[in-house]
């Protein structure tokens, strides 16, 4: 079985739905295929999909651990990033990073992404908001491209 299906299996429908809806159409077109064929055979049309959204139970996060604001789902990944957005920031926290970042010691922040739907829970360096803006020029080139 390969890694996307096994991930899939490991997620409850409510988990499912959101990826369906905020994460596959990050896929490329061959993975994309192989999961919405999953997602047949889990019965899981649009409709279901938007239902379950609608009526998600939100869950508590247990003590310690991370939720996914937007899907209440544990399946979040962290990762450490430099921290390269030390300018235009005001506040007590940030005018000492900025200072650490002049003297030339690296500050690094948590990166939290939800598995499920793809969330930023903590974008430091805003990394979001520019791979977006590659994305659509992305898909602008291939549109470039392909026509
Ligand atoms: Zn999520």
């Amino acid at each position: 079985m390969n890694q996307i299906i096994s991930f899939l299996n490991g997620l409850d429908d409510y988990e499912l739905a959101y990826f369906a809806k905020f994460k596959l159409h990050t896929y490329m077109q061959d993975t994309q295929l192989e999961i919405k064929r999953h997602l047949r055979k889990k019965e899981l049309t649009k409709e279901k999909v938007d239902k379950l959204i609608a009526a998600n139970p939100k869950k508590e996060a247990k003590k310690g651990k991370i939720r996914c604001p937007r899907c209440s789902s544990d399946k979040i990944r962290t990762e450490k990033v430099e921290w390269t957005n030390t300018v235009n920031k005001v506040g007590y926290e940030d005018e000492i990073a900025s200072m650490d970042g002049l003297s030339g010691k690296i500050i690094y922040k948590n990166q939290v992404i939800c598995n499920v739907c793809e969330y930023w829970i903590e974008d430091p360096n805003f990394e979001k908001t520019k791979k977006s803006i590659w994305h659509d020029i992305g898909d602008a080139l291939f549109h470039i491209f392909t026509n």
